[in-house]
């Protein structure tokens, strides 16, 4: 057990529960802004998702959870937080996304625009044509909207429609928002291969349970432009982690480890302090601030009697994603290589691969059997090869890999495929398949492990069944509305309590913008300056509308 010393956090402003990355930025822009704050996690290492492990042999890095990130030195939080001096580094693969054929060949996407559309006019050039335009428009509405209202508390849904469709550019947004990404994709381009590439960089963001439902076509908008964008963390996704805790020192802050919160301490309608697993109590002057889902947070950690009983009741009702990852780790002598081509060929140097995803069709296929809670066959996978970009993460001359593939979860679903013999047979399967891509694969394993939700669920305590997005996207919870309407502004019912993680505004993956929205408005409610710049949604949309006024 640990105890702090007086350098430690004896008095604190604030206390976060949990250290995933959302929780680390938050402390880092409040401890900037002069609170003193706690960061206490449950676990013996920090950072929830950018976990990078050893768990099939020595000296073989799994990342178990985060791999690909769409951070940048130029991201905002990257340049607030000017992680460069912390030791954060990224490595961006040329090749982006590979679509290997079954029968040979396959359509490989870059980092380049210019280079992508080469290879996409050789399958179809109207597609080539479309994509160019597409891409173009969807950088202005990103820039100009999107990008920016995620750096921002979220307007309530109704209030933010009625503000876009006062503005040309809010408008051309929704056209492409009101219809489901399934729709965009079918409407835009004509070739199957291109209509899998796009729908898999949505599905990765956690909407293949929704593909088809209106009102999730703006994911296209975001998935489109950054599937040229995605990157590594170098030395593994726990480095990410260790360059926010740096950061997060050299202000001031602190970070507990094994320490678990079972209880958040409210006094006069105030949360004041936690208790943890073992007994001890902290107390905070000012806020808690919990990245944990809020069944855990309200539902769990605070007495009953604090909470409006509508509320209690619609977080007894919450819904997690319905489905998660399956990930099968493997310890290589040297990365494999698609059929009929050499190392070097752009399809074996791709950051994602996706595997059996040659068609709109297989994306909706795999979508219908998540949802009848059935586990994909044949499976369809999405796989990384790490140490084609960052050789450090394996011995030399040696690689490591992963294969994912999107599983139902929940209750019945794991009960079925949870138990160990289960899980690797699947993951044989989940083998075999890729082998039918990559000829030489069994000869070139060392050792596998299998990563299963509930292994997921152990390794990061709260991501409940798996679920990496902290609860479901489905039409209740979009954009706004995200956790709980009640819930959607970071507060809560309690004085002093906020909500920083994946289940807020805008969601999950590693982005750290619900936790750049909670210090802005915890900064707000509780009178810390804010050094950073944060915008209202108001303003960013008041901005559209006087571009409007003036090109009358
Ligand atoms: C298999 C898998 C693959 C993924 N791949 C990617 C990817 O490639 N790219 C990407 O961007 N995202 C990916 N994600 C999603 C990403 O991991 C999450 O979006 C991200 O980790 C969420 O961050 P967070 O800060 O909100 O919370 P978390 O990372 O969930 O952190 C919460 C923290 O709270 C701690 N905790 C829990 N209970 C307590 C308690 N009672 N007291 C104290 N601490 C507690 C946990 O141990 C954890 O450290 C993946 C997730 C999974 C599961």
């Amino acid at each position: 057990m640990v105890w702090m010393g007086s350098a430690g956090m004896d008095e604190v402003d604030g206390i976060f529960i949990g250290s995933g990355h959302n929780a680390l930025v938050a402390a880092n822009y409040l401890a900037r802004a002069g609170a003193r704050v706690l960061v206490l996690e449950a676990q013996e290492s920090i950072g929830g998702g950018l976990c990078t492990a050893e768990i099939t042999l020595p000296l073989f890095q799994h990342n178990l959870h985060v791999f690909f990130v769409r951070w940048s030195p130029n991201y905002r939080i990257w340049r607030d937080l000017e992680l460069d001096r912390y030791g954060m580094k990224i490595l961006t693969p040329e090749a982006q996304n590979a679509i290997p054929f079954q029968d040979g060949g396959g359509l490989v996407t870059f980092h380049s625009l210019e280079r992508s559309l080469e290879v996409i006019r050789r399958v179809n050039p109207k597609d080539a044509d479309t994509y160019a335009r597409i891409h173009a428009e969807f950088s202005e509405l990103s820039a100009r909207v999107l990008d920016p209202l995620r750096f921002s508390p979220p307007l309530p849904e109704e209030a933010l429609m009625e503000r876009l469709e006062r503005s040309p550019l809010g408008r051309r947004l929704l056209r492409w928002w009101r219809p489901s990404a399934l729709d965009v994709v079918r409407e835009l381009f004509v070739h199957e291969a291109v209509r899998a590439l796009v729908l898999c960089n949505v599905a990765v963001r956690g909407y293949l349970p929704v593909l088809d439902v209106p009102g999730t076509g703006y994911i296209v908008v975001h998935a489109l432009l950054v599937s040229h964008t995605g990157s590594l963390i170098q030395g593994g996704s726990a480095m990410a982690a260790r360059a926010l805790a740096a950061a997060l020192y050299a202000h001031g802050g602190r970070i507990l480890t094994r320490a678990p919160v079972e209880r958040i301490l409210v006094e006069n309608g105030r949360a004041t302090g936690v208790v943890l697993q073992d007994g001890r109590r902290l107390r905070t002057r000012r806020f808690v601030c919990s990245s944990l889902p809020s069944p855990i947070t309200l539902g769990r950690l605070v007495e009953p009697s604090h909470l409006d009983p509508s509320l209690r009741e619609a977080l007894a009702g919450y819904r997690w994603n319905e489905e998660a990852l399956f990930g099968v780790h493997l310890a290589l002598t040297a990365p494999p290589c698609y059929r009929g081509t050499n190392p070097d060929d752009p399809l074996n140097c791709a950051l994602n691969h996706f595997v059996g995803y040659e068609s709109s069709q297989d994306l909706e296929h795999c979508m219908r059997q998540i949802r009848k809670r059935e586990w994909p066959e044949p499976p369809r996978l999405h796989i990384g090869i790490p140490t084609r970009f960052d050789p450090t993460q394996a011995p030399p001359g040696c690689a490591t890999a992963f294969a994912w593939q999107f599983v139902p979860t929940g209750p019945q679903a794991v009960a079925r495929r949870g138990d160990d013999t289960s899980a690797e047979a699947y993951a044989w399967r989940i083998l075999e398949r890729w082998t039918d891509y990559v000829p030489d694969l069994p000869d070139r394993i060392l050792a596998f492990a299998v990563h299963t939700p509930m292994d997921t669920e152990q390794w990061i305590p709260r991501m409940v069944w798996g679920d990496r997005h902290h609860g479901s996207y489905h039409p209740e919870n979009f954009w706004a509305r995200r956790p709980h309407p009640a819930l959607s502004h970071y507060g809560t019912p309690i004085e002093g309590l906020y909500l920083c993680g994946s289940e807020t505004f805008p969601g999950g993956s590693f982005t750290g913008q619900p936790g750049y929205n909670a210090a802005t408005v915890i900064a707000e409610d509780l009178g810390y300056s804010p050094w950073w710049k944060p915008r209202r949604a108001e303003e960013i949309l008041a901005e559209l509308e006087r571009e409007e006024g003036t090109a009358r």
